[in-house]
């Protein structure tokens, strides 16, 4: 370390000042007022531009008179085992696309999305005893923020693709609509509609028996562990069915919930509505689009619009926590978003990187310790671990997202606080995307079955993978 000179010492200590000091103004500045449209004094990251208003406020009328999608008894439901989460009772499963499409709204992936995310949560409640909460990133996640906001495509700048709910795709059709937002609604709806209708006949019953295809693993030693994992909760799941457990606590059926991230706020302000809470009866707003919904990495300002917006909801709510996030800006943050401090009403989700975490994660732990907050903390391992691949496009290695899951675990162990959960991009499909796992996929593998219109996946058998080893641990 350079020794510093007296002026350089005093300069860098009153702009860690002016830091601290514009901080608490801002914080000091919120107002007592909030409303579902306050969001729109402040300045907006990622906002989205169209050309056509009327149609845009056709769009948002009708969004505001169709039904809600999800209900405030859900919604408590789901913040009442957060909280258990918060206190370390139960662990927090979240995983799904990066992007969704309107194209995934077709029962063969939903299907083998639902059953992946079932299995790894029997396998997880197998490692740490204790119950898994499920929250998909389904039925909603479709709007996208972007680092830069065109491309280029043969030569040609376009703006980029933002999301099946702002624009397509396809080059020629990079131009925002918003009856993409009326669209995007009806497609949450029928994916809602199957997930629902699939739990209450019977898809998630444990009497039914789950394919554990362990074929692909390459390793024997590995195979036989995965294994005895599969083993063990078939085994456990028989014995209760022979002495009748299983009638007395259903094993019929879960909770889903779902998630996305509250990107696009005009889409969010249209389906929040003020409903009844079910635990006093007292009118409250909810964000009826989705269970749970977070603010992404790029938008998390202070002082801008979506803080804004997401402070107001009764939703349990997720903030992303990335390498620019400093210690005192995150409790800020907290106190914005829960000044009554409610245990497990916010889930930070941290994605620095496998590198970054060692540094990054003890001081932001150390800071909400002296803060008087219970929040979750969940790892996000796949934002800060992506690289391009020798084929040019982008990737993951499946070794350094368990690198960053367990310097996750161990990090909260050293510091007296516990990982509560795991946010992962998977899809049930054998896609192509990210490297390593058990099936030993390379870059070369890469163009096999590439698919991803944004962040590169765990496929099936990566992610039941990633579940085993996390199981591991808690066993060890
Ligand atoms: C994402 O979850 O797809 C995403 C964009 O994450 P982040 O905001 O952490 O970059
Ligand atoms: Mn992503």
């Amino acid at each position: 370390e350079l020794p510093l000179s007296q002026a350089a010492r005093s300069a860098a200590a009153l702009r860690s000042s002016n830091i601290d000091a514009s901080i608490s103004s801002i914080v000091a500045n919120y107002s007592n007022v909030w409303s579902p449209s306050s969001w729109q004094s402040k300045p907006m990251k990622q906002n989205v531009t169209y050309d056509n208003q009327k149609a845009v406020e056709k769009a948002l009328q009708k969004l505001e008179s169709l039904p809600p999608l999800v209900t405030p008894s859900e919604i408590v439901k789901l913040r009442n085992s957060l909280k258990e989460v918060a206190l370390g009772k139960a662990f927090l499963l979240q995983g799904g696309d990066c992007a969704e499409l309107f194209d995934y709204c077709s029962d063969g992936p939903i299907d083998s999305k639902i059953k992946l995310l079932l299995q790894m949560s029997l396998v997880l409640i197998w490692g740490g005893n204790i119950p898994v909460v499920r929250i998909a990133r389904m039925a909603g996640q479709f709007a996208k923020p972007r680092s830069s906001m065109t491309e280029v495509v043969d030569g040609k700048e376009i703006p980029s693709f933002r999301g099946d709910n702002i624009n397509g795709f396809d080059p020629a059709d990079r131009t925002p609509n918003p009856e993409r937002l009326v669209t995007a609604y009806f497609h949450s709806a029928a994916t809602l509609n199957y997930v629902r209708a699939q739990l209450a006949s019977g898809f998630a019953d444990l009497h039914r028996p789950f394919e554990w295809t362990l074929n692909h693993v390459q390793n024997d030693q590995t195979k036989q562990l995965y294994q005895k994992i599969v083993d063990s909760i078939t085994e456990t799941i028989r014995f209760m069915t022979t002495i009748g457990a299983d009638r007395a606590h259903s094993l019929g059926t879960v909770d889903l919930y779902t998630s996305h991230e509250g990107l696009h706020l005009e889409y969010e302000q249209s389906l929040t509505r003020s409903l009844k809470d079910p635990v006093d009866g007292k009118n409250k707003w909810f964000n009826t689009s989705a269970h749970f919904i977070w603010i992404g990495d790029r938008t998390r300002q202070l002082d801008g619009s979506h803080v804004e917006y997401f402070r107001g909801i009764e939703n349990p709510i997720g903030i992303k926590v990335g390498p620019t996030m400093k210690n005192d800006e995150l409790v800020a943050l907290l106190d914005i978003v829960n000044p009554s401090k409610e245990i497990g009403k916010v889930t930070l989700i941290t994605r620095y990187g496998k590198d970054k975490i060692h540094d990054l994660l003890p001081g932001h732990i150390k800071g909400i310790q002296g803060s008087g907050h219970v929040v979750i903390w969940q790892c996000d391992p796949m934002h800060g671990n992506t690289h391009s691949s020798t084929i040019g496009v982008k990737t993951r290695q499946f070794s350094s997202i368990m690198a960053e899951l367990s310097a996750a675990h161990a990090i909260h162990k050293e510091h007296g606080t516990h990982l509560g959960g795991v946010h992962l991009e998977l899809t049930g499909d054998a896609v192509t995307e990210c490297v390593g796992g058990s099936e030993c996929l390379t870059d070369e593998d890469l163009s096999l079955n590439y698919t991803t219109y944004c962040d590169p996946r765990l496929n099936n058998k990566q992610a039941l993978e990633a579940a085993f080893l996390i199981a591991g641990w808690y066993r060890e």
